[in-house]
C-alpha cells in the first residue's frame, strides 16, 4: 500500500494499526491532529473488501473531526477508527474488548465513541477495559437533540445575516430527512413559529412531522424545488450537487447532514448564486459538543449552553464570507487553520 503518500494527501498525523489474533480484531485508528487536545472520533464497524478503503475512510473522517472540534472550540483534535467487520462468525464482545485494550495503549491520545455499525452496548464493553471512550449508556445520551439545537441556532444566524430577520416566526423551512436530527429540528423550529415542509423516504417519519408540527409533506424528489426561505438537508451526504443547486429557491441552506457539498466547487456555486450555505461541520457540531463534555463531567445544561454558541460560529463565518467575498465553506476551513496555527490572521487576503 502506498502508505506515506496517502498520509501526505490527507495531511496526517498518525495511524495506528491494531490486530488481535484471538478475537479477529483488525482496526485502523487514525489520529489526525492533537494540537488542541486528545483526538476524539467514533469507531466504525463495517465490512470492507479492500483494506485500503478502510484506511482512507479513517483518514478522511479523522481529518473532518479535527475541523469540527476546532471550530466548536473544543479542546480536542480529530480521530477516527475503522474496525473491519470479520467475514466469518465472531465474538462481538471479545472483539471490542481487544479494541479497547488497543486504544488504552495509545497514551491517552484518542477517545472513541459510537459510529456507523456500533452502538451504546459496544461502548459499554469498551468502558470495561478503557477510559478512552465517550457516549456510554450512563453518559451524555442521544446526541440528536443537541445537534438539532445547534442547527436551529445556525439557521437563526443565517437568516439574521441573509434575510435581516431576528425571529423564526413565519419562516418557511424545507427539511430533507426527518429522522433523528430532522425530527428534533422540526420540533425546535415549530416551537419558534416556523412553517415547515418535509420529505423523507420513510412515509411514517414524514407523517409524524405532519401530525406533530403541521408540516406539509413534499415528495422526496421535489424538496429542492420548494419555494421557501431555508433548505435544511438532514438526510444523506452530497445533497448539494450539479442537479439540485440550480433548482433551489431558498436563500439559505443550513442543515445537519454531513458532507452536504458533493464537491467543494458546489460551495463556490452556492456562493456565486447568492445562497448562504452554513458549512455542515460548523452547524452540526452540537452532538460532538454534548458527548465531549463527558470528559469534563457531563452536565446537560452546560452542553446546551455551549451548543447555543453555534449561532456565534455561523454568524462569524457568514460575516467574514460577506466581507471577504469568500465562500463560507472556505472561510470555515480557514478559521480552523488559523486556530491550528497553520496560517496568518488575515487568510482571506492571501
Ligand atoms: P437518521 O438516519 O436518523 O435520519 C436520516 C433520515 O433521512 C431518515 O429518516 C431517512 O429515512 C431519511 N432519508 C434518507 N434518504 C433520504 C432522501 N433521499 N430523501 C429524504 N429523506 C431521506 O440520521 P440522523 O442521525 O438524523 O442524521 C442525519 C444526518 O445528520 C446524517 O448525515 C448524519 O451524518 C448527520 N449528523 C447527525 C448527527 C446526530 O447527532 N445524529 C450529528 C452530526 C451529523
Amino acid at each position: 500500500m502506498d502508505l506515506f503518500p496517502l498520509l501526505e494527501k490527507h495531511d496526517f498525523g498518525a495511524v495506528h494499526v491494531g490486530r488481535d489474533a484471538a478475537s479477529g480484531m483488525h482496526c485502523f485508528v487514525a489520529i489526525h491532529d492533537t494540537r488542541l487536545g486528545p483526538a476524539i472520533g467514533g469507531c466504525r464497524f463495517l465490512h470492507y473488501t479492500e483494506e485500503r478503503d478502510a484506511l482512507v475512510d479513517a483518514l478522511r473522517l479523522a481529518r473532518g473531526m479535527t475541523y469540527k472540534a476546532a471550530l466548536a472550540g473544543l479542546p480536542h483534535g480529530g480521530g477516527k477508527t475503522v474496525m473491519i467487520r470479520p467475514n466469518k462468525l465472531f465474538d462481538r464482545a471479545a472483539l471490542f474488548r481487544a479494541f479497547g485494550r488497543f486504544i488504552d495503549g495509545l497514551g491517552g491520545q484518542y477517545f472513541t465513541a459510537e459510529d456507523s455499525g456500533t452502538g451504546v452496548e459496544d461502548m459499554e464493553v469498551l468502558r470495561g477495559v478503557t477510559k478512552q471512550v465517550v457516549g456510554t449508556g450512563g453518559g451524555s445520551g442521544d446526541p440528536s437533540p443537541f445537534t438539532a439545537l445547534g442547527v436551529r441556532r445556525g439557521i437563526e444566524a443565517c437568516v439574521a445575516i441573509q434575510l435581516g430577520r431576528t425571529s423564526l416566526e413565519g419562516l418557511h423551512v424545507a427539511v430533507q430527512g426527518v429522522g433523528h436530527v430532522g425530527y428534533h429540528l422540526c420540533k425546535e423550529l415549530f416551537e419558534q413559529g416556523a412553517v415547515l415542509s418535509v420529505s423523507d423516504v420513510d412515509p411514517l417519519k414524514a407523517e409524524r412531522a405532519e401530525r406533530e408540527f403541521k408540516a406539509t409533506i413534499v415528495p422526496n424528489t421535489a424538496i429542492f424545488d420548494v419555494v421557501c426561505d431555508v433548505l435544511a438537508p438532514c438526510a444523506l451526504g452530497s445533497a448539494l450537487n450539479d442537479e439540485t443547486i440550480p433548482r433551489l429557491k431558498a436563500r439559505v441552506v443550513a442543515g445537519a447532514a454531513n458532507n452536504q457539498l458533493a464537491e467543494p466547487r458546489h460551495g463556490d456555486d452556492l456562493h456565486s448564486r447568492g445562497i448562504l450555505y452554513a458549512p455542515d461541520y460548523a452547524i452540526n457540531a452540537g452532538g460532538l459538543i454534548n458527548v465531549a463534555l463527558e470528559l469534563q463531567g457531563y452536565d446537560a445544561l452546560k452542553a446546551r449552553e455551549k451548543t447555543m454558541k453555534v449561532f456565534d460560529t455561523i454568524l462569524e463565518i457568514s460575516e467574514r464570507s460577506k466581507s471577504s467575498f469568500t465562500p463560507t465553506y472556505r472561510v470555515a476551513d480557514l478559521m480552523v487553520e488559523e486556530r491550528l496555527g497553520h496560517v496568518a490572521s488575515t487568510p482571506e487576503a492571501r
